[in-house]
């Protein structure tokens, strides 16, 4: 049987000691769960990962579908002895669950299951509903949603928008949705010098210095002022490494890595490019040469205000009172990937202790959530016919 209370079943799922990229079994429990709400489900792994496409169809014909994104993956608990109730007990507690996965996003994947599972039994509904979950989005998330979008092609699975539940609201369930995220490049820097005795540095070339100086150019770009839907780009230095354990001495060679997070005025290639100028002034001026590795997390992306960011503040507004505010901040999510293909969105719980040890929230805010999903649901689909 369905279990069809959105706190139970956030209980359950914490259950599973779902660490990315593993599913403990989770998404089985999912699959036999949306069966019994009817939906057609097929799970299929992809090196080892296991990801769930699920599907409700009306008995007549539809021409529409929105999908539900979400992941039953989770970052490790840390140390088990920080945590006041068991970090995967589900332990519920003076209004609140506790455990890892609470937040991000087990309780969110809980909420919009019971909220399609009520919508298609008490709504006449002529769109289709799926639901799509993976086990990597914590970790390298090559083999999740991607892998998804994958099936979902090869298939001829037609999808027409798309939200994901990942926490987007800053202080109180219905203030924040997310339309779109900046980017991130992830930058490596490393620098060859020649090592030498500190006493002498003419007979040696500093790189800890060269990188420094190298630094704090980069630094210095003013890349933008921000855009009409973004914060303006911005660079980040995360470290300076050498592997030199003595004071004495010069190193020979210095690494150190950055981070861009961009809006919508840059393409990682631009970046690229920009910095790159930099290094090759920078090159032609020193006896150190600078060289650079990137790794690309996603490029920034915008689902311009419209149909979908509409009807999700409409149906916030109906359930909590508040109207939203649409915003692009934040890290990244699989929506980078969703967003090549369909609108997306994201809208869930308060994320202010995703990650933290006792994880948590609000019991009633799980509720409120599977009552705005539902609503968005019958809203969608009555928009649909009003076209
Ligand atoms: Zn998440």
């Amino acid at each position: 049987m369905f279990v069809n209370d959105p706190i139970l079943l956030s209980k359950k799922l914490i259950t599973f000691q779902s660490i990315t990229p593993e599913d403990d079994g989770s998404l089985e429990y999912v699959r036999s769960q949306l069966k019994d709400s009817k939906f057609a489900c097929n799970l299929f792994t992809k090196n080892g990962v296991k990801n769930l496409f699920a599907r409700w169809v009306p008995e007549k014909t539809y021409d529409k579908t929105i999908a539900f994104n979400g992941h039953i993956d989770v970052v490790p608990a840390g140390d088990p002895k920080e945590w006041k109730y068991g970090a995967f007990s589900g332990e519920i507690k003076s209004g609140r669950i506790f455990g890892r996965g609470a937040v991000d996003m087990k309780s969110a994947v809980a909420a919009f299951m019971c909220a399609a599972s009520e919508a298609v039994l008490e709504y006449d509904l002529n769109c289709s509903i799926v639901i799509m979950l993976t086990s990597d989005e914590e970790g390298r998330a090559e083999f999740g949603t991607k892998a998804i979008l994958d099936w979902v092609k090869k298939n001829k699975e037609k999808i027409n928008d798309c939200i994901v539940g990942e926490p987007t609201s800053s202080y109180k369930l219905g203030d924040t949705i997310k339309i779109g995220r900046r980017g991130s490049l992830n930058g490596t820097v490393y620098c060859k010098g020649k090592q030498g005795h500190v006493a002498y540095p003419k007979k040696a070339i500093n790189p800890v210095e060269k990188i420094i100086e190298f630094l704090s150019e980069l630094k210095s770009l003013q890349l933008d002022n921000g855009t009409k839907f973004f914060e303006p780009s911005s660079i980040n230095i995360s470290s300076v490494e050498t592997d030199n354990p003595s004071s004495n001495v010069i190193p020979g060679e210095c690494k150190a890595k950055f981070n861009v997070r961009y809006n919508d005025n840059y393409k990682a290639s631009d970046l690229k490019k920009l910095i790159k100028d930099i290094s090759k002034k920078f090159n032609n001026s020193s006896k150190s040469k600078i060289k650079l590795e990137y790794r690309e997390s996603g490029e920034s992306f915008i689902t311009k205000p419209g149909h979908l960011s509409t009807i999700m503040s409409e149906s916030i507004k109906k359930i909590t009172k508040l109207t939203p505010k649409l915003s692009t901040g934040g890290g990244t999510s699989d929506a980078r990937f969703l967003q090549k293909f369909y609108p997306v969105i994201e809208f869930g719980l308060v994320g202010d202790t995703m990650h933290q040890v006792n994880e948590n929230t609000k019991t009633k805010d799980i509720v409120m959530l599977k009552n705005i999903y539902k609503e968005f649901i019958k809203n969608y689909d009555q928009q649909r016919l009003s076209q």
